[in-house]
């Protein structure tokens, strides 16, 4: 197979399987494993052919790098460990948000992160799990 097209799979393999928004890096490092040498390079271009063709987004948290997720996954949240810097996606929506916009107005969709420790980072004894990771 080509280089090229093995380098797409693997990346689109990741992106896939991971279950949360992937920074370029973090799509980087786990795609090495499929393709030796995988460049970051190489991983911003094949993001900027997916985003084009419609098979993955940005996630964009506030004062951060978008991260990538695939499209099509349904209606969802994320979460940002800030232990571990990584995001997470998860279901539960309160709803009802589109009733809090001011008289007049019409909310139309809505997007909330919520921060904290992952699993992980909530296990570590407080103070010694602080070290930042992409
Ligand atoms: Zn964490
Ligand atoms: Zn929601």
């Amino acid at each position: 197979m080509e280089r090229l097209t093995r380098q797409r799979i693997a990346i689109a393999t990741v992106i896939e399987a991971a279950r949360r928004p992937l920074s370029p890096q973090e799509i980087c490092d786990a795609a090495q494993a499929h393709v030796a040498g995988l460049g970051v390079a190489t991983v911003y271009r094949t993001l900027k052919a997916m985003i084009a063709e419609g098979a993955v987004r940005g996630v964009e948290l506030p004062g951060e790098p978008p991260r990538y997720e695939p499209t099509g996954l349904g209606h969802h949240h994320h979460f940002r460990c800030d232990g571990c810097a990584r995001v997470f996606d998860f279901d539960a929506c309160p709803g009802g948000l589109d009733a809090l916009a001011p008289k007049g107005f019409v909310s139309e969709r809505h997007e909330f992160v919520l921060y904290g420790k992952c699993p992980e980072c909530a296990a570590r004894k407080r103070g010694v799990g602080t070290r930042a990771r992409r």
